[in-house]
């Protein structure tokens, strides 16, 4: 399946959520779902109908792996390892999603979008517990030191990243050490910590067919 390649605030308009893909225009007037809080193309504010079963299902899940900015591939992957670990599927998926390193990275403040947290780990520019990592789906788990390489502490989009953060604030189970370029995670959330509007129990019934 090719990479999604359209406007993404196509995909926060398609969703009804913002999905904070565009960095600081997100935070901005200039946010599309802020403007035009309707789904896109010509038939986007016509009445809905009512959607099935399976549709609800499918809407759910396309939310969940655009949010995290998943191809199909990989989200139906993380789906296979929640569904073989023990407790609740759905929260064992929400906490997978949650550990990957971009997904971090954008939570720490050290990027203001989770594509941008993935164009800098791709380049080579953060250490896990002080060694070189660049592989974006790399799992952290409490405990874990995240911090940016000497060298790219003068990169505009983590210093932008940084001095925005407080607008959005770092959840309670990171801790953000700014002064050092340093994050690290303390323990992993739980699912009441992780508050943004998906019901992950519609993916796994939509999965489980
Ligand atoms: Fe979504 Fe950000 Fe675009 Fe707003 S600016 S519609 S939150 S991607």
């Amino acid at each position: 399946m090719a990479r999604y390649t359209d406007s993404s605030c196509r995909l926060c308009r398609r969703e009804n959520l913002k999905l904070f893909l565009k960095g600081d225009r997100c935070y901005s007037e200039k946010c599309a779902f802020e403007r035009r809080g309707y789904a896109p193309g010509d038939h986007g504010q016509a009445h809905k109908k009512q959607r099935s079963d399976y549709g609800v299902q499918l809407r759910e899940k396309q939310k969940l792996k655009r949010l995290y900015g998943l191809l199909e591939k990989q989200f139906r992957g993380y789906f296979k390892k929640a569904d073989q670990q023990k407790g609740i599927t759905g929260t064992n998926l929400l906490i997978f999603l949650e550990r990957r390193l971009d997904n971090m990275i954008f939570r720490m403040g050290m990027a203001n979008s989770r594509v941008e947290a993935r164009q800098l780990i791709s380049h080579g520019h953060f250490l896990i517990n002080g060694k070189a990592v660049n592989i974006p789906s790399y799992l952290l788990k409490a405990g874990d030191q995240v911090s940016v390489k000497e060298g790219s502490r003068k990169i505009t989009r983590v210093l932008e990243a940084m001095e925005t953060v407080a607008r959005r604030g770092v959840p309670h189970w990171l801790e953000l050490d700014k002064e050092n370029f340093k994050a690290s995670i303390k323990l992993l959330p739980v699912r009441e910590d992780l508050t943004m509007p998906v019901q992950e129990q519609l993916v796994v019934e939509l999965y489980s067919k």
